[in-house]
């Protein structure tokens, strides 16, 4: 079912999503909502079905690799997913004021900000800049991997999302009101650069957990 009909609750906004991204990976898609109807009619408004917190890498697009198109997703992108008081902003505008079902928040294969901030704690240059932020918001995630017993940058990647998302729950109470009365969903996937496939690492109330 087309991502602009489904129910709005958590698991059917997954599922449709999941359905999308099936598409993606099989090139199969149906790119909808890229027309000029839809264009116009989103001049009244939008409505869209979930807030997603993604990698900034230009591998990760996040509309190409769930099958959607305009006004089907409010999408914050920041390198390696990082939290700050901005994203925090903009995912409880998303619900709070447009009633958004669902987050999700993307890592991904392959992604830099992770390679650095494990490079750094192994005692590699810690960049300049304002990149040094990166290192300092990734390094937690990490640090807590590493004391779970994982050592792959693979898990480091899988955990980064599972941080991120408990980070969400615990700092704004909004956010972890609504999903524990299970009115919002919210899950953690790592996208394979190989095959095209978000996989789920965490999730509450999205029909998974
Ligand atoms: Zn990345």
């Amino acid at each position: 079912m087309p991502l602009r009909n489904v129910e709005r609750t958590p698991s059917a906004v997954w599922t449709a999503l999941a359905a999308g991204n099936e598409r993606f990976m099989n090139f199969n898609e149906d790119r909808p909502n890229q027309d000029a109807p839809r264009r116009r009619e989103l001049r009244d408004g939008q409505k869209p079905a979930a807030v997603v917190i993604s990698c900034s890498d230009s591998r990760v697009p996040v509309e190409l690799i769930f099958d959607v198109g305009l006004g089907d997703l409010f999408v914050v992108r920041t390198a390696g997913e990082i939290l700050d008081q901005a994203v925090f902003a903009s995912i409880e505008y998303a619900i709070e004021s447009i009633g958004v079902p669902l987050v999700i928040v993307m890592g991904h294969e392959s992604c830099g900000a992770v390679a650095a901030t494990a490079s750094a704690l192994d005692g590699g240059a810690i960049p300049g800049g304002y990149q040094r932020v990166l290192v300092e918001k990734v390094a937690p995630s990490i640090l807590e991997a590493k004391a779970d017993g994982k050592t792959s940058i693979e898990d480091f990647e899988k955990h980064h999302v599972v941080a991120t998302v408990n980070q969400i729950l615990s700092r704004s109470p909004e956010i972890h009101d609504k999903v524990n009365a299970g009115k919002v969903g919210i899950i953690g996937l790592r996208y394979q650069l190989s095959d095209g496939k978000t996989m789920p690492v965490i999730s509450r109330n999205v029909g998974l957990d």
